[in-house]
């Protein structure tokens, strides 16, 4: 027991830190990836290009037309929070990119084989470098290849043997997250083609997820998933407070409009994909009031200015809790509540309704997306295809089944259109480093970032929507909208995995945010946008016939 003198305490060698510390920030197949997408997207890519063999256990790739990496950046590239997009610590405040802790690559690299390619705008060729696992180049050449970056890891884990196993036992569950949290991606980004492809032994590649680059989230949702699923769909619009929404679509009410397990469940803030446990409880529980047997799609993006949230709590930026969740989740109850109880009769609603034919009528421009058939010019990481998508085979009683697979019989055009995005490779150092650095903020993200509502406040007064809900009892006066402003702006915090075992306190501790919304909204409503209202118009319409006729 205790006899005897106390070991000596001694610092941990370098490289073991690194690779204890790197498992923490990829701890799966889909953390790994996400890192490099979100890397490609950073970069303004239009075409992120995601390759797995044996469903990553080999390698995985990520290939993108983004702005490449300099020359002066090779030697920071997979070091320890090296990061060109971030300086100071007040940058956070606006960070408007998916990375800005310099950790990814200097993890992947501790835990895989790690070789980039790269080529810059400024530069003639492409270069080709290995990493060792400390983040040091071991070897540079030059190669021919595009404007762009591709970043290949082999053999994730191999320097964790136990969890080396544990990745290799769980390959086909892993390789389900990656699909996942693609279409996560696919349905958010907006003008971003998105492939992903798997091979497995001699086999073909098998082209798994596939977006068209198209420029609203209803294109998105339907080349993702079909148009069937995009018809069981209501959009979703929430005003918590001016400057703080929650936009999205929503499974309609009734039966057969849902899915058989909840897979089809994304939750964003400002475009950023998130887990939101408490919040997919709720939608859950509330569809069922509608549809006892089935789960909800949902696609709900909450936009909140980026000033007064942080997302630097968790290595992998991905669990976001609200700490006041409570008065947020009864504002979100409130309206749900209402598109799913019984009362609203809304199968008839469904059945009066056309929504295609509404959309139509409302914006006809939006059918055609001039990026679908735009000329292939080039290919990354495509030879030969073929398509599968083994997400739309598990659901017999999907509402999908009819759908025409967006993917079958489609040629696989793994454009690589170039982009003008003048998005130049930024400068990479330590950090902190003086903060006179500009941040470069992408097209990606000026995308995303919340846009003020357009229509002015005094068009609400005669709004048939605001009236509409005013009616139906959504903007009870009584509506907790100033708290839930609150909540959102002090309390909103990112939680980090249950399994990283490092930053309990943290987790702990909610993080307090800077800033308000100014002149906030004193009501909430749930506000139909400009493309619905007429939809709204129609359905409360509907609302007031049936109410009437009974
Ligand atoms: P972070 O994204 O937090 O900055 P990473 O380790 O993910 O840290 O990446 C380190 C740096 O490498 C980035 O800041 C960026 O400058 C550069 N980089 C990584 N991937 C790409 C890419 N696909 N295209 C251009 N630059 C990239
Ligand atoms: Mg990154």
């Amino acid at each position: 027991g205790m006899g005897g003198a106390s070991p000596a305490i001694k610092p941990i060698g370098k490289s073991v830190v690194h690779r204890i510390c790197s498992g923490q920030v990829i701890f799966d197949l889909s953390s790994a990836v996400k890192e490099l997408v979100e890397n490609s997207l950073d970069a303004g890519a239009t075409t992120v290009e995601v390759g797995l063999k044996a469903y990553g256990e080999e390698w995985f790739k990520v290939a993108d037309n983004g702005s490449g990496i300099s020359p002066g950046n090779f030697q920071a590239l997979a070091l320890k929070h090296h990061t060109s997009k971030i300086s100071d610590f007040s940058d956070l405040n606006s960070v408007v990119t998916f990375g800005f802790r310099g950790e990814a690559l200097s993890s992947l690299c501790a835990l895989g084989k790690l070789t980039v390619e790269t080529r810059t705008k400024d530069e003639l060729v492409g270069t080709h470098l290995e990493f060792e696992h400390s983040g040091v180049v071991i070897s540079e050449r030059k190669i021919a290849r595009q404007v762009g970056t591709t970043v290949t890891i082999e053999k994730l884990f191999s320097t964790l043997p136990v969890r080396g196993k544990e990745f290799s036992r769980n390959i086909r569950k892993e390789y389900g997250k990656v699909i996942s949290l693609l279409h996560a991606y696919a349905l958010i980004a907006k003008g971003v083609r998105l492939l992903c492809t798997n091979t497995v032994g001699k086999n073909s590649k098998m082209v798994v997820v596939k977006t068209q680059g198209s420029s609203s989230l209803k294109d998105n949702i339907i080349t993702v998933f079909g148009l069937n699923t995009f018809k069981c769909l209501e959009p979703f619009n929430l005003a918590l407070s001016e400057g703080c929404q929650v936009e999205g679509f929503l499974s309609k009410p009734g039966p057969g409009t849902g899915r058989n397990s909840g897979d089809r469940q994304f939750f964003y803030v400002n475009g950023r994909p998130v887990d939101m446990p408490k919040v997919t409880k709720l939608v859950n529980e509330l569809y069922r009031s509608s549809n006892s047997r089935q789960y909800p799609v949902a696609v709900l993006n909450f936009c909140i200015p980026t000033t007064s949230y942080d997302v630097n709590v968790a290595p992998d930026k991905r669990k976001i809790f609200f700490s006041s969740e409570h008065t947020i989740l009864l504002s979100l109850r409130e309206a749900i509540e209402n598109l799913y109880s019984p009362q609203q009769c809304s199968f008839s609603i469904n059945h009066i309704e056309d929504p295609e034919k509404v959309n139509h009528t409302e914006d006809p421009v939006k059918e055609d997306d001039p990026m679908i058939d735009e000329p292939i010019k080039s290919t990354y990481l495509m030879d030969k295809e073929n398509v599968s998508s083994p997400e739309n085979d598990n659901c017999k009683e999907d509402t999908d089944s009819d759908d025409q697979d967006p993917l079958k019989d489609q040629k696989v055009s793994s454009s690589a259109t170039r982009a003008a995005t003048g998005a130049a490779s930024r400068d990479m150092s330590p950090l902190p480093r003086s903060p006179d650095t500009e941040v470069d903020r992408s097209p990606w993200f000026s995308a995303l970032r919340y846009e003020q509502p357009k229509r002015p406040r005094a068009d609400f007064k005669n709004n048939p929507v605001r009236e509409n809900n005013v009616r139906t009892g959504l903007a009870a006066q009584s509506s907790p909208s100033t708290i839930v402003q609150s909540s959102l702006m002090n309390f909103l915090s990112l939680n980090k995995r249950k399994h990283e075992d490092s930053c309990n306190l943290i987790t702990e501790a909610p993080v307090l945010r800077r800033g308000t919304c100014s002149g906030a909204e004193k009501r909430y409503m749930l506000r139909a946008s400009e493309k619905n209202k007429f939809r709204s118009k129609c359905t409360w319409y509907f609302r007031c016939q049936l109410t009437s006729a009974n």
